[in-house]
């Protein structure tokens, strides 16, 4: 795999950080993509850089398919792509459906759904054998929302997780044959900066009680279900999705 690039979006912070830091230990080249905090995208970069692991950091608004596709123009130059990890992903603050704006619901669905899609599209067509490449692995951010529902909080977004289920079945069973596995993984309450940007930043820890092993999940527990599933250790694992969530 030394050779390999895997490109993972929202690297910058996070599940998507640690899922960088992991994957370089692992021996992958790192794309991260970053949506504003260059900062933080340069500071993973440059500790993958001191363990002496190979990284670069791209912009990349996965809203926008003219970065995406600029993403993994990028990529291209820094190897052939081996992985892609679909974790940019965002919620609104908490709120009924009834108070929801048209605009709000796009941009989750702009950001979680479409931007992953392509996102994916991007990466078949590099990795599929029937586009003469080597085959890959694609790894999709969905959540526990997309089983729960989210109700009071943010259907929006537990709805394109559910999207990301769906579409990592059906993609996987496309591209099977041609040296892709596609698969999913579901994290429960971790502990990350995505409750903040929803406004409630405590919201993990509150809600601990309510997660079978009564605590709440790091980045680290996350990414090294990622790390595995980008694995030939994983070799025979496709369509499927793995909960990382304590039992919730
Ligand atoms: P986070 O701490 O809020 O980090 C979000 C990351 O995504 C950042 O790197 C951010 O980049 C990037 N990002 C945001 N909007 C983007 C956009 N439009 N285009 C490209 N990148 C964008 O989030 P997290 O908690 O690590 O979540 C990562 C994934 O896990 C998401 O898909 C989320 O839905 C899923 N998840 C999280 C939890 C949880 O409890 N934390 C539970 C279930 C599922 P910047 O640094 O540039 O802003």
């Amino acid at each position: 795999m030394m050779d390999r690039v895997a490109i993972i979006t929202g690297g910058s912070r996070g599940i998507g950080r640690a899922t960088a830091l992991a994957a370089a230990r692992r021996g992958w080249r790192v794309c991260i993509a970053y949506a504003t905090n260059a900062a933080a995208a340069g500071a993973v970069v440059a500790e993958i850089e001191a363990g002496k692991g190979a990284a670069i950091a791209v912009r990349c608004d996965v809203a926008h398919e003219a970065d995406i596709v600029a993403l993994f123009r990028a990529a291209d130059g820094f190897g052939p792509l081996g992985a892609l990890v679909n974790n940019a992903g965002v919620v609104g603050v908490t709120a009924r459906l009834d108070d929801m704006s048209a605009e709000r619901i796009q941009h989750i669905m702009t950001v979680n759904v479409v931007g992953s899609l392509l996102c994916a599209r991007e990466a078949v067509r590099r990795m599929s054998t029937r586009h003469g490449g080597q085959g890959g692995v694609i790894v999709n951010l969905s959540s526990a929302a997309a089983r729960l529902g989210s109700a009071n909080t943010y259907v929006d977004y537990a709805a394109s997780k559910g999207a990301i289920d769906t579409f990592t079945r059906g993609l996987a069973d496309e591209v099977a044959a041609e040296g892709i596995r596609v698969t999913g993984v579901r994290p429960g309450l971790i502990d990350t900066e995505i409750h903040g940007s929803g406004g409630d930043p405590e919201r993990a820890h509150r809600l601990s009680s309510s997660v079978p092993m009564r605590r709440v999940g790091t980045a680290d527990e996350v990414a090294s279900a990622i790390v595995w599933l980008m694995s030939d250790e994983a070799s025979y694992v496709t369509g499927s999705i793995l909960d990382v969530s304590g039992g919730r």
